[in-house]
């Protein structure tokens, strides 16, 4: 009975070109990875990972997480509170509590296994009934479940619509009031206007969760994160970093006032009830911090940038020549780059025509993003060459 109940509904699923697959690399986390799809092997060029500065293949990175192997062991062996907490754990700490300080004076630092456990305790430690969350309809999937878990009231808001948002706010009852957005909304890389959000929070007394995904490592100097490319310094910034995309490892952590990171540690389930990530991978975070802030972070910021103002520029070249394409490229300077083609086939069928030319680029399609708005994302990185981004370039105009 389950089993034909879903079999049912994989097949209705098929039948809207709704299944998702996935594919199998056959070689390190890189531009060019190899990779096996239906039985056959290749060599592409990825524009689909999160890992936007090249770390997660970097020797000095490998090199420290095999050193913190050989020097912790493999296993933490049970959650933070029981015994699973160890040195490099909180020496990790408060390197990140230091790294934020300069925008969250004071603040301390709670070191995740993931960012969508982060999340999920952040929203569900902190959004009790005497709370309201207030969200913007873009966030994160992680912030939404959590919002689910919650048991504050929800008031969400259409993207990047402060006014409504200000509404909301006025109109407001409950004492503790909880503003929760991206930094960098993952499907379109745009920024949130973190400045008036701030103001926002300040007038009405809220506090601002700020989930800066995309922004860690590559934004602001030293690639400090979003609040830093805005040079904003708050206490009542609640913010979430991760560790997997720019850092090129795996975890996340929450950086706020000590008093809320002690209640996060008292009270958030995803925190509490589950193992305590290896400390090998706390001490490669280590070793990926000093490579952000460092000249080589530096550096391939540089190039990151660089190919994002030639992609873009491409791109504008491309749609400005060929209006009939209808093609649309919003707003972003990060290394999210959404090309915006309409309707799901024509995504499809653009990210087909790529792969037979040896590109991996992924279609987004609705409910992921809205009606009407199918798209290629592009994720660009430090790894990627100029000759990569002008082979995506080429290969777009032959393929439209
Ligand atoms: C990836 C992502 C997360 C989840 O982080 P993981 O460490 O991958 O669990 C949370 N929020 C945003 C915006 C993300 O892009």
């Amino acid at each position: 009975m389950l089993i034909e109940h879903l079999n049912r509904q994989l097949r209705e699923r098929a039948g809207q070109s709704l299944t998702r697959q996935r594919r199998t690399a056959m070689s390190p986390c890189g531009s060019h990875p190899r990779v096996m799809h239906e039985g056959v092997e290749r060599l592409v060029l990825a524009f689909c990972s999160n890992d936007y500065l090249g770390l997660a293949n970097h020797p000095a990175l490998v090199a420290a997480l095999a050193e913190g192997a050989c020097r912790w062991g493999v296993g933490s062996g049970a959650s933070h509170l029981v015994s699973g907490h160890s040195e490099v754990h909180a020496a990790l700490e408060g390197d990140l509590a230091g790294w934020i300080s300069p925008c969250i004076p004071g603040a301390r630092a709670l070191f995740f296994g993931t960012g969508y456990l982060a999340n999920l305790a952040l929203l569900t430690a902190l959004g009790d009934a005497r709370a309201t969350l207030f969200a913007d309809k873009l966030n994160h999937a992680s912030l939404v479940d959590g919002g689910l878990l919650a048991r504050a009231h929800m008031q969400r808001y259409a993207h990047g619509r402060l006014d409504v948002l200000e509404r909301q706010l006025q109109n407001c009852t409950t004492p503790v009031r909880l503003i929760v957005t991206d930094a960098v909304f993952s499907m379109d890389g745009d920024l949130a206007d973190l400045p008036a959000l701030l103001n926002l929070a300040e007038r009405y007394d809220a506090w601002l969760i700020v989930d800066d995904a995309h922004g860690f490592g590559v934004l602001g100097p030293q690639g400090r994160g979003s609040l830093a490319h805005f040079d904003l310094r708050s206490e009542r910034f609640i913010y979430m970093g991760t560790l997997g995309k720019a850092a090129g490892v795996a975890g996340a952590f929450v950086a706020a006032h000590p008093t809320i990171a002690e209640w996060l540690l008292q009270v958030a389930r995803s925190y509490i009830y589950t193992t305590a990530a290896p400390p090998a991978i706390a001490h490669a975070l280590r070793a990926s911090l000093e490579l952000i802030t460092g000249e080589e972070g530096a550096r391939r910021r540089v190039w990151l940038q660089q190919r994002v103002h030639q992609l873009r520029d491409g791109l504008a070249a491309m749609i400005a020549q060929r209006p009939s394409l209808d093609w649309h490229l919003p707003e972003s300077t990060t290394a999210i780059q959404p090309l915006i083609v309409g309707d799901n086939e024509r995504a499809l069928s653009l990210s087909s025509a790529l792969e037979a030319q040896g590109l991996w680029v992924p279609a987004i399609r609705p409910p992921t993003v809205p009606l009407g708005t199918a798209r290629l994302r592009i994720t660009l990185s430090a790894a990627h060459a100029a000759g990569d981004v002008e082979r995506l370039l080429t290969a777009l105009r032959i393929a439209s």
